[in-house]
């Protein structure tokens, strides 16, 4: 990877925590709220003023790399964020970043997501059906590995399917009981609780599709947000209904 290259990366990487720290700025009382239903309504608050700091400390640092962007921002997370979240973002992140060690490519994309996911899972205990971040990054981790390495698809249409999946992810932690976190301590009266983890997850996999599309120029396509089910692929005429069209205008 030439030294230019590098830095590219490392940008696109500070300008996709930017992205995401104004996002989870913008959903702080969203996050808030999903949390004070099933938890003690911190999650917006830590979301918010960790990813804050961490642009803060992105922003900071002199033409970084991919990589050490990544640490740094896991290592701010841990700092900042207490509770649950914190060192399952940022602990998760400090550990994946190391994956990024060759810059930005599909391969070390899958590679990082891929870490990412199993940290959090031997840092949290949890699995897909516990109510809990998880059921946001598993299926969008195995949607966008099976898109890069399976179905061969371009970045931004890999990372699009990815955030589609999410999304369902987000909609199957509520009519699912809590077993771990905070959530789980009122046992069956978690169902029918949409995941506050698994929320914020979604949402900084939508802005680093937004960024990604961004830096490669492409306009980023419509994910499939307003549906909590698996979408029904017409092979023969995909978005005949216009629901799956981009927008005439901004
Ligand atoms: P806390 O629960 O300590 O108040 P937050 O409110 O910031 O921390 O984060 C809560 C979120 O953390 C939950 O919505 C859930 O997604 C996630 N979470 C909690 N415990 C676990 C765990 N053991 N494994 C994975 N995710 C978890
Ligand atoms: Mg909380």
């Amino acid at each position: 990877m030439t030294e230019e290259r590098a830095t590219e990366d490392g940008a696109a990487v500070v300008a996709a925590v930017e992205a995401v720290a104004e996002r989870l700025e913008d959903e702080r009382d969203h996050l808030t709220q999903l949390d004070s239903a099933i938890g003690d309504a911190d999650h917006g608050g830590n979301m918010a003023r960790g990813w804050a700091e961490a642009a803060d400390a992105a922003r900071d640092l002199d033409d970084p790399d991919a990589e050490t962007v990544a640490k740094t921002v896991g290592k701010t997370l841990m700092a900042e964020v207490g509770g649950a979240s914190g060192p399952l973002f940022g602990g998760s992140l400090v550990f994946a970043a190391g994956e990024l060690d060759g810059g930005i490519t599909p391969e070390t994309a899958v590679a990082f997501a891929e870490t990412y996911l199993e940290k959090v899972e031997d840092r949290g205990d949890a699995r897909v059906g516990d109510q809990t971040m998880v059921d946001a990054l598993t299926p969008a981790v195995h949607t966008f590995k099976k898109s890069v390495e399976v179905d061969d698809l371009d970045p931004i249409e890999a990372l699009t399917k990815a955030v589609d999946a999410a999304e369902r992810g987000v909609a199957f932690t509520v009519p699912i009981r809590a077993r771990k976190g905070r959530a789980s301590y009122l046992g069956w009266r978690s169902v029918g609780h949409q995941d506050p983890g698994a929320t914020s997850t979604l949402f900084i996999l939508e802005e680093l599709l937004a960024v990604a599309a961004d830096r490669l120029g492409v306009d980023a396509p419509e994910t499939d947000a307003a549906s909590p089910t698996i979408p029904d692929d017409d092979p023969d005429g995909a978005a005949d209904d216009g629901s799956a069209a981009a927008p005439e205008e901004s």
